[in-house]
């Protein structure tokens, strides 16, 4: 099948997911943004996501997201970095990205920050959270989310929105359930403890397999690649 019409018909099923799994949690089905992670996908799927109709699009890396950018002529396309930030690239993400999922220390944020203020960007942030305690994976420790809370409100061009998390991987999404909750329960305690947190209004969870789940505990973005796109090629043919 040509990719649009594929992708049309696979963006009916994910919102038909969305849809049933919302209204089984009594949410509006419009609370839940669906960013389509087109990560290692080239510029032609980015302009047939967006014929689609997809106005969301996640990528996991600042270079390859650069690329696909400047390939397309997608507009009014709002960006997401769904993936881990280092430090030297803070500049080209304040740039390319209306969303940075990744934030994960104080550090980071205030480079961020210093970036988006240089070139006159505002982008919003989550802040990643590691609930599982995984020494390999990304991912502020709790306690740390608390302190990237308080650097924030001395930030003048970035704006903490919400929080982010990526449990381990498992093929039951049920296994996913206590880190979704856990995740929730975190960004209510914080909202609840601090002044001026209404805005924290941000969850960022669930993936194409367990994206009911996600939605049933409060999620307000899923990140959904293969259930869009189909398996994703091996290497990112932009960067090859
Ligand atoms: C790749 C990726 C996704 C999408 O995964 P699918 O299983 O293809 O839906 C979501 N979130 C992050 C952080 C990712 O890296």
């Amino acid at each position: 099948m040509e990719l649009v019409p594929r992708i049309t018909a696979n963006l009916a099923t994910v919102n038909a997911r969305i849809a049933a799994a919302a209204a089984a949690a009594g949410r509006v089905t419009t609370d839940v943004r669906l960013v389509a992670v087109s990560k290692k996908f080239g510029p032609a799927h980015i302009e047939a996501a967006v014929a689609a109709g997809l106005q969301d699009l996640g990528e996991n890396r600042v270079q390859e997201a650069l690329l696909k950018q400047a390939a397309t002529s997608a507009p009014r396309v709002h960006w997401h970095l769904i993936g881990h930030l280092q430090s030297n690239k803070t500049r080209k993400a304040a740039e390319a990205f209306d969303w940075i999922h990744s934030v994960d220390s104080v550090d980071l944020l205030r480079r961020l920050d210093r970036a988006a203020a240089d070139c006159g960007r505002s982008p919003k942030l989550l802040i990643q959270v590691d609930l599982a305690g995984e020494a390999t994976k990304h991912g502020a420790p709790e306690a740390e989310v608390q302190r990237i809370l308080d650097a924030a409100t001395t930030c003048r061009s970035v704006e903490v929105r919400g929080l982010m998390v990526l449990p381990p991987w498992s093929q039951n999404p049920e296994a996913a359930r206590p880190y979704f909750r856990r995740l929730r329960q975190l960004r209510d305690d914080l909202r609840a403890s601090g002044p001026d947190r209404s805005r924290l209004d941000q969850l960022s969870m669930g993936m194409s397999h367990d994206l009911e789940v996600a939605v049933e505990e409060g999620a307000t973005m899923v990140r959904v690649g293969t259930a869009l796109f189909g398996p994703r090629p091996p290497a990112s043919p932009t960067l090859e």
